[in-house]
């Protein structure tokens, strides 16, 4: 089964997914750290999509889709939640494709004030070895820039993580991705998580939707 995590960049999606993903024994899937993973590695996709990221903008369905069927996979016992996928209506079709192994059991909206965003985009860090996410005053590690999962010295910031970069993805949010939370807020799979409050507050609010499911 899928469980979608939709929201606008910086609503805490990749934050929630990585501690659904510990707790609840979910595996997540980030289109986002896929891409950024072929961006590292240099590979074609990431050629093309570096470019297309570092502006705010989406990358192409096509490559989102070869790139969500390799993550995804066809082990039908598998929970997987997607975390950054679909991002417009065209991929919500898509995601057809994988339906008969991983049907979508449930979407999650979670919900942020396009004003608090910036604050929590500009103040994200993660961490360059394992991916863990923090924020300096919301989330921030133990130790001071250094990582409370790996140990890994100096946490890094994202380079789309910039206020121009940001107010492009906001843009990008309104105008492709709000159309697919409409599309779902028809079906019985959506659920509107408030976005308000503390890692862990929001945290609760999310595993008790998945109890209900799992
Ligand atoms: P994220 O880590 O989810 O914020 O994604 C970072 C960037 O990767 C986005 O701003 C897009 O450029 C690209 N990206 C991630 N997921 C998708 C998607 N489903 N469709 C198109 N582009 C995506």
């Amino acid at each position: 089964m899928i469980v979608i995590f939709t929201g606008a960049p910086g609503a805490g999606k990749g934050t929630q997914a990585d501690l659904v993903q510990e707790r609840l024994g979910f595996r997540k899937v980030s289109t986002g750290d896929a891409l950024r993973r072929q961006v590292k590695l240099g590979t074609e996709i990431g050629k093309v999509a570096e470019e297309v990221m570092t502006s705010g903008n989406l990358v192409s369905d096509e490559i989102l889709l070869k790139i969500l069927k390799a993550e995804v996979g066809t082990d039908s016992s598998e929970r997987i939640l997607l975390d950054g996928y679909p991002r417009n209506l065209s991929q919500v079709s898509d995601l057809n494709e994988l339906k008969d192994d991983h049907p979508v059991k449930a979407v999650l909206h979670i919900d942020v004030d396009h004003a608090d965003i910036k604050e929590r985009i500009t103040g994200r860090r993660n961490c360059p070895q394992c991916g863990s996410i923090y924020h300096v005053t919301l989330n921030a590690p133990k130790v001071e820039n250094v990582c409370d999962q790996c140990g890994h010295k100096g946490l890094a910031q994202r380079k789309d993580d910039t206020e121009v970069a940001v107010e492009a993805r906001l843009r990008v949010f309104d105008a492709e991705t709000k159309p697919i939370i409409e599309h779902y807020q028809q079906s019985k799979q959506y659920v509107r998580i408030p976005g308000s409050g503390n890692v862990e507050q929001i945290y609760k609010r999310i595993a008790e939707e998945l109890k209900k499911i799992s």
